[in-house]
């Protein structure tokens, strides 16, 4: 028996990154799966797609009635659809605050909304947030970006301390740096992308980039059975960027 037989997931940001090797994986592991995505257009059988904008509340809304009653039901949540910022405190304007808080903070809180009465008809419930070692970090230059994943980590704590009596199971993870295609457009934008990879590689503790695949692994343990009795918690995957305290190797 697979480890989510029988189980139906909606995954955000599904169309690309992260969010696709955690729909792939999820899927191949027995799950029947919706993405929900901007641009699902790249998103193939046995995946199902959806388009949904998560900053536009009857978007969500219309979206997760159509997935939770083409899979039949819900019973795991993978709130992942985010976007980067890059700068200090004195480079992003008011609207770019509310823009990215929007999306990266308030989408959350509208799947979640949308979702949590088909979950509460689920024996298995449980919700997985995407935030990011920037949440605790202190990175530079991510001033916007590490407080909206500041609140998805508080955001996580206090869901599951909601729900835990109704059985919903709430946790996030916390990557390090992941090859993915948004990672992939910031190095593009370097003068330097050869350089710029070279460095963050060196940042990590293991001198190699996070895979999408490895963020998957564990968004998917924390989204199984495996993990009955996990709640209000974070698993970092970032290299051992944080836990270990070590410079690069
Ligand atoms: P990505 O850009 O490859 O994929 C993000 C997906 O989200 C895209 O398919 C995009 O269309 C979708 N999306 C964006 N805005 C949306 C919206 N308003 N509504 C619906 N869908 C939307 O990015 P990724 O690197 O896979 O990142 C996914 C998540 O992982 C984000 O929450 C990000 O903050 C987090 N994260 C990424 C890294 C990294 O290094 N890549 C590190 C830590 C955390």
């Amino acid at each position: 028996m697979s480890d989510f037989d029988g189980l139906k997931a909606l995954v955000t940001g599904g169309a690309s990154g992260i969010g696709r090797a955690t729909a792939e994986l999820l899927a191949a592991r027995g799950a029947r799966v919706a993405v929900l995505d901007l641009d699902p257009s790249s998103v193939d059988k046995p995946l199902l797609a959806f388009r949904a904008d998560v900053t536009d509340d009857a978007s969500v809304r219309e979206a997760v009635a159509a997935a939770t009653a083409e899979l039949g039901g819900l019973d795991v949540l993978i709130n992942n659809a985010g976007i980067g910022a890059q700068g200090t405190v004195e480079d992003n304007d008011d609207a770019e605050w509310h823009r990215v808080y929007d999306v990266n903070v308030v989408g959350m809180v509208r799947m979640s909304r949308a979702a949590l009465p088909h979950l509460r008809e689920s024996s298995h419930a449980t919700i997985v947030n995407t935030c990011s070692i920037a949440a605790t970090a202190g990175l530079p230059q991510r001033a916007l970006y590490s407080a909206t994943k500041g609140a998805v980590y508080s955001l996580t704590l206090a869901m599951a301390a909601d729900h835990v009596r109704e059985g919903i199971r709430v946790n996030c993870v916390n990557p390090g740096t992941v090859d993915t295609p948004w990672v992939g457009r910031l190095l593009d934008s370097a003068a330097d992308p050869a350089a710029e990879r070279a460095a963050l590689e060196a940042r990590q503790p293991t001198g190699r980039l996070v895979s999408a695949d490895e963020v998957a692994g564990a968004v998917a343990y924390l989204a199984s059975p495996l993990s009955g009795a996990t709640t209000g918690t974070s698993l970092a995957v970032d290299g051992g960027m944080q836990g270990l305290r070590l410079r690069p190797v």
